[in-house]
């Protein structure tokens, strides 16, 4: 198949229509087997739960070509493991996870053409994501649903290189103690669009936004985990049942201790401690790793040693091994690359 003529390296971090996407629906209690569709529009009762009540939730991955030619994803297990929790916490009928990575796959193929190839930094990222469909006005879930996943060609996060992030503590707060933080739901982002374009407003790239409850903890981004190197070179990320669990994070603080043999610590992170950290970095699949070079609190600053210049040493490291290993440049761990 010929690839679409698309200057890939000039892609930004935006909606490019695919040709095929796949949509399955949930009626009388079941998913149907599902299809792959070439209509990209959907068309909805004005009273559909989804909005009128936001019930949907979404995930996010890449396919792309390694090293070898091989056009791949990156643990996409883990992501219908997510959607399946997900699911289950806003009263939405889960999909199965084997199909869920079965439907990955046939996006995929359906799509081969805009696979960007390998270097050019390029992905394609897949949005799987479910929604409530039939009218509710009475407060209920509802009753018919439909999961679908679009694919959309991605450029290079850092384009002309990878520059360190101001970020601001926020005076908002992104999640509850016992709320719906640890999922992917649209509910989430759609509250933290105020403090993000405030965030934006004042000059900063993000907010770090600390525990609801008591104000003293690191929680996350809007939608990226932290992690910090402490002085004597331990990664650390932050604990909390109100923090999305982040794969990239994950896979990380698996990097870091089985393949460059480091301490990984996964713990409440105070706020007080912030400024002894010798580096941080924003985790997520779009960008892998984003340093963070500041964090301002409330006019404070924070300087982290690494500077606003370049990664600091040990996030360099965790992101060339995990690329390295996303690419095919190193082995992968069992299960953590799926060949299309
Ligand atoms: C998706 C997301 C992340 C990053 O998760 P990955 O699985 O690494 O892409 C982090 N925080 C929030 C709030 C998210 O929604």
């Amino acid at each position: 198949m010929a690839k679409k003529d698309i200057d890939w390296g000039s892609l930004g971090f935006g909606y490019v229509k695919t040709d095929k996407r796949f949509v399955s629906n949930y009626k009388d209690g079941k998913w149907d087997d599902g299809v792959i569709t070439e209509d990209a529009d959907i068309v909805m009762n004005e009273c559909a739960c989804v909005l009128q009540y936001a019930q949907t939730c979404f995930e996010g991955l890449k396919a792309y070509t390694t090293e070898d030619g091989r056009t791949v994803c990156f643990r996409p297990d883990l992501n219908a493991a997510r959607m399946y929790d997900t699911a289950q916490r806003l009263e939405m009928p889960p999909f199965d996870k084997d199909r869920f990575v079965e439907a990955v796959k046939q996006v995929v193929k359906a799509n081969e053409d805009y696979v960007p190839p390998y270097g050019s930094g390029a992905t394609l990222y897949l949005r799987p994501y479910m929604f409530g469909i039939n009218p509710v006005i009475g407060v209920k879930p509802a009753d018919e649903y439909q999961f679908r996943i679009f694919a959309t060609p991605v450029g290079p996060y850092f384009k002309g290189g990878i520059k360190p992030l101001t970020l601001c503590v926020s005076d908002f707060d992104r999640a509850a103690p016992h709320g719906t933080g640890h999922i992917k739901a649209g509910l989430n982002y759609a509250m933290s669009l105020h403090p993000i374009q405030e965030a934006h407003r004042a000059g900063f790239a993000e907010n770090m936004y600390l525990d609801a409850a008591t104000r003293t903890k690191v929680e996350e981004t809007g939608g990226a985990n932290f992690l910090f190197v402490t002085k004597d070179n331990k990664v650390v990320t932050p604990k909390s049942n109100s923090i999305l669990p982040s794969i990239t994070r994950r896979s990380l603080m698996y990097v870091a201790k089985e393949y460059l043999g480091l301490e990984a610590e996964e713990r409440e992170v105070y706020f007080d401690e912030v400024k002894d950290f010798a580096e941080c970095g924003l985790c997520g699949t779009a960008a892998v790793i984003s340093p963070v070079g500041k964090i301002v609190d409330h006019g404070k600053e924070i300087c982290f040693p690494s500077g606003m210049d370049e990664m600091g040493p040990i996030t360099k490291k965790l992101y060339d091994t995990l690329t390295g290993i996303q690419m095919g440049r190193l082995d992968a761990p069992e299960g953590w690359i799926v060949e299309i």
